[in-house]
Formats: structure tokens, sequence, C-alpha cells
């Protein structure tokens, strides 16, 4: 028999009448002919008004005692919804996460889910009820209530769902879809009908806050087909799945608006001072976003990063004493600026892209002032002010409010360029939501050109990779970031074979915008580590830096994503960086 998870999420569940609609929902899938396991989050805003109630006692309340309040929102609307689907003449049985044997770490209010074990919800099921789970919660070993941080629901959902092998995962919440960007920012945002986890990873991460980001891993890793859709219509709303039937180029735009970018000016380059920084900035338990280290002038480099808003000053403080113990010039931050990405699979296969967009933005007069681009995503910093018609720009040069089909042939239409790998076995794992390392690969066969000081203006990226994009030159990895005196830094890799041809016409640019030569590099070398979890599990960057950094290798540049973290170095250290990465992983490889 077919088995369907849904999930009802807190505006779906806010009050009697809707649980009584959602009831209803589940009621009719079961007459469809499904098992059906019901997954509910707190009432409306009840989580909030819990977390609250404890702040008015405490500052500090206790992790586990949080996590004792936080999960009673949950249990009384998994008996509620038992009691809603008996009314109305169904048999059903609400069940905590204790109850289920949601296993979790023991890591209070943001735990991990290890194992899930089916017996009861089975037994349930096919004793023909329907099964009401406690969302965002487990239990850990010492039989510690423990929930997975706001918004974990969503996890329960794809967990469970992957742990009974489910047909579908149906995600009920209060927009119909997910968005080619956000709709209350851009109203030409269109609903897509198909997704790659990839790509909702990636916007998830960006801010375009539909899902929790860590149940599209699950979804990725035990390849569960996730349903988004609208609690209050009965319209489809958008799968997300493996490989999507059509796949584009750019698949949505995203923007994260409230970022600060700081830069530690002077920075000596050697091995192992990245490494300090990024781990004292995530001692300091601060997000890190796109990162870049200058290719360095005189011994010294710069190295770029931006963070959230609110993390600012606590970031300002962190640097003022990494800088003091590595020997930097001086910390220089702009505030106020805003990331726009976009994002899509088939950017992998394709060139283009990047231009068009810079392009895109440059025609509004829109300055750039950092970029970052990893396999299926390109970012780039404007100021706040800007960021909303960037977006547009964006959103509109890709013609993301048309439907794939509509577009011509010729346009960036393209086959996905990876498979998806077959999904693992549930049995296999036992660390469920566990780091899964995929690949360690190495590419030796890269060179890297820098342009140092080129004028910090509208248009120039865009000029510069149309220029090599004329030229039949396929770039791989693109950054700007600020440089000294009101300069751009901009350096990009390209295919050892074409380098020639690519420092011939940077070297032209530069005569035109008469900066300094570009330096080069025809002997890089890229290594990247690929799997699932990689940014919800922040200390990876952090181990792949520090296990160069004890090999005495230095790291170059750095391109980070969900699914792939990438830097390069010199060729001759690259074989070195390899076994040194292959070695360090091996636990956490597949
Ligand atoms: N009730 C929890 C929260 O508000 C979990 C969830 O809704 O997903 O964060
Ligand atoms: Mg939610």
């Amino acid at each position: 028999m077919p088995l369907i998870v849904q999930k009802f999420g807190g505006t779906s569940v806010a009050d009697t009448q809707k649980i009584l609609g959602a009831a209803r929902k589940a009621i009719r899938a079961a007459q469809a002919g499904n098992q059906v396991v019901v997954v509910v989050s707190a009432m409306g805003k009840t989580t909030d008004h819990l977390v609250s109630l404890a702040k008015e006692i405490t500052d500090r309340p206790s992790h586990r005692e949080m996590d004792m309040l936080l999960s009673s929102g949950e249990q009384v609307t998994i008996a509620l919804m038992a009691i809603a689907l008996e009314s109305l003449g169904y048999k059903a049985v609400s069940m905590t996460g204790a109850q289920i044997g949601i296993k979790t770490d023991s890591s209070h209010t943001k735990a991990r889910i290890r194992s899930i074990s089916t017996d009861s919800m089975r037994k349930a099921l096919d004793a023909g009820k329907i099964v009401i789970a406690a969302g965002f919660q487990g239990i850990d070993d010492e039989g510690n209530i423990t929930t997975l941080g706001r918004g974990g629901s969503d996890t329960s959902a794809v967990a469970l769902a992957a742990a009974l092998g489910a047909d579908e995962c149906e995600i009920y919440t209060d927009v119909d879809g997910v968005y080619t960007t956000d709709p209350r920012l851009l109203a030409e945002a269109r609903k897509v009908s198909q997704i790659s986890y990839d790509e909702m990873l990636e916007l998830a991460s960006l801010g375009a806050g539909v899902m929790h980001s860590r149940s599209i891993e699950f979804a990725k890793k035990f390849g569960v087909t996730v349903h988004v859709r609208s609690s209050f219509t009965d319209t489809p709303g958008s799968l997300i799945v493996g490989t999507p039937e059509s796949n584009t180029a750019v698949a949505g735009a995203a923007i994260a608006k409230n970022e600060a970018r700081l830069t530690l000016v002077g920075v000596p380059d050697k091995p192992g001072n990245a490494m300090r920084l990024f781990a004292r900035i995530a001692e300091a338990k601060i997000a890190t976003d796109m990162i870049v280290q200058n290719i360095g002038q005189e011994e010294r480099t710069d190295i770029s990063f931006t963070v959230p808003g609110n993390d600012l000053t606590a970031t300002l403080d962190v640097l003022k004493t990494v800088s003091e113990e590595i020997g930097a010039e001086r910390v220089d931050y702009q505030k106020n600026v805003a990331k726009v990405s976009v994002v899509g699979l088939g950017m992998e296969k394709q060139g283009g892209v990047a231009e068009k967009m810079f392009r895109a933005v440059s025609r509004k007069m829109i300055n750039i002032s950092m970029i970052t681009t990893s396999e299926i995503k390109i970012s780039t910093l404007v100021s706040w002010e800007d960021a909303i018609e960037t977006l547009r720009a964006v959103h509109s040069v890709f013609q993301l409010e048309k439907t794939p089909s509509q577009l011509h042939s010729q346009e960036l239409s393209v086959k996905p360029a990876k498979q998806v790998k077959p999904e693992l076995d549930v049995a296999r794992i036992s660390g469920m939501e566990d780091i899964l390392i995929e690949a360690i690969h190495l590419d030796q066969a890269q060179a890297r050109i820098t342009m140092p000081n080129v004028p910090d203006k509208p248009g120039i990226a865009a000029e510069m990779f149309e220029r090599i994009a004329e030229a039949g030159i396929v770039v791989d990895m693109i950054v700007q970031s600020c440089g000294r005196n009101g300069k751009a830094i901009i350096t990009y890799t390209v295919p050892r074979t074409m380098l020639d041809i690519a420092l011939g016409v940077t070297k032209k640019l530069a005569g035109e915008w008469k900066s300094d030569e570009p330096l080069h590099n025809p002997t890089v070398a890229i290594l990247s580590v690929c799997g699932t979890g990689l940014r919800s599990h922040t200390g990876l960057a952090y181990r792949m830096f520090k296990t160069l950094a004890d090999g005495g290798i230095n790291v170059n540049i750095i391109s980070t994503s969900e699914r792939n973290i990438s830097i390069t170095v010199n060729n001759a250290q690259g074989k070195h960086g390899l076994q040194l990465l292959k070695k360090e992983f091996a636990n956490d490889m597949i």
C-alpha cells in the first residue's frame, strides 16, 4: 500500500478549524488508498510564546528545560489532530517523538536525528490508523526530550518519510509552492513545478526560507520526493526531486538583505592564517559566507567575507584579536550590504551565466562590490539600497517569470550535468543526519589570473567576463573582492590550455582601464570536497583548512556552496593535499 507523510506547519494548524481542515486532507489521502502519517508543528505562534515565557523568568534558561517546554507545543497539536480525526470517524493515534523512537544526539535545542524506529508506526498503520507524529522533537540516549531547532518539523517529516520509505512527503504551508524568488519582494516571481534538491538547498540557505535546510539534506540523502503545497487550496504545489524534468541554467534568484562585509587587510600570506581566522569566528558561533581570499601582493593577502548584519559587532571584536595574533595590517568593513545570487544546476555545463548576470546589474548602473561563484551558484554583493533593483534585473535577464517551456529552445536549456547519486539505504546509516562526504577531487589542469586594482565601478565585471567569453574561454571560479584604495581585485581560474588566450584578453583590458598588469599562476590545482550537509555542519570548512595548514599547504581562493567547498592551491602541493583530505574525511565518506 502506498504511504504518504503529510506535514502541517504552525499556520496550517493555528486554530481548531484549521486542524479540522488538515484532518480532512489526511482523510482524503487515506480514502485514496494510502497509509498516512501526519506530522504537525505547534499551533500558530505557540513556540514563540513559550520562548517568551521562559525569557520572562531568565535570559538564560537551561537548554534541557527549554526542550521540555517547547516540545509541549507539538504535543498539544498531535492530540487535537487525533481528536479531530476520531470525531470525523477515522481511526488515529498520536505519538510523541519518544513514543515513535526518534533518537537524537544530546545537543539540546539543536539536536540531530540519529535513527528512527518504524515499528510502532507500522503497527498502528497496519491496524488501519492514521499516525499523528509530533514534529521537531526526539529523545536522546538518556531519555531526555530534545528538539531539532526552530523550524525543525520539516526535518522530522522528511526524516520519517525516509525511514518509512514513503512515496511522497507533502509539506503543507502558507505559501503554495517554491518560487523563482520571494514573491513578496517581486510580483513577477513564478511558482516552479519542480526543482532539484541542490538548487533548493542553495535557495534555502540564501534566504528563500520556505523549508528548513536540514530537511532538504535528508530528502537528498534518502531520495524522498517532497511536495510543497498550500494548506488552504487543493492546487498542486512544487516538487523537490533529484533531477527535475526541465532544467534551465538558472532556476531561481535569492536575496539576503541584511549582510555586512568585513575585510582583514594585509594578512601575512602563509599556511594557517585563514584557518586561524575562521576558527575564531566559528568559536564565536558566527556563520560566515562569501569568503574570498585574494591573491597576495608583497607576501600579504586580504581576506574578505560576509556575515549576517546582526553579527557585525561580534565579528569586529573577533577580528580585532585575530588581527593582532596573525599580524594583519587592519580591519575594514561595510555595513548594509545585500547579497543577490542566482542558482541553477544547468550552470555546471553552460557558460554565459556569469557575464549575463553582471551585465544585467551594470545596466542599472549598480556597483558590485564582491563576487563569488560555486558550480551551481553565482553571488554578488551590492549596497542595500540597490538590492531589490538588482534582484529584479537578474530575475528578468534570465526570464525567470516564464515557464521553461515558454523559453526559446536555444535559451539556456540544458540537461543536468551530474546525475544524482542513488539514494542511500536508511538501514545502512546509523547517524541519519551525519555529514556525508561523497567525493574529494583534485583538478590539476587549472591556471589562475588576477587583475589587481581595477576600477570599482558598475560594469567592470560584466565587461571583463563578456570579453573573455567572446574569446571562447569557459571560466571556472570567479572571485571579486575589495582591494586597497577603493579598487577591486578580480581573480578567476581557467583550464590551463586557455591561459595564454585569457591572459591576452585580460592584459588588453588592463591597458584600456590603465590598471596594473594582471598577475597569473600557470599551474594551480583545485581541491574540492563534495557532499551533503557541508554548510549545516559548520566545522567542515575549518577541518579542511586545518588539515591543509597542518600539512604546510597554503590556500589561495576559496569557494563554498551547500554541496561543495573548493580551494585553489599550488599545483605542486595538489596531490599531497588530496591525500591529507582523504585521510581526514575517511570516516565521513559513504
Ligand atoms: N514549532 C517549532 C517552531 O516553531 C517547529 C516548527 O514549527 O517547525 O520552530
Ligand atoms: Mg515551519
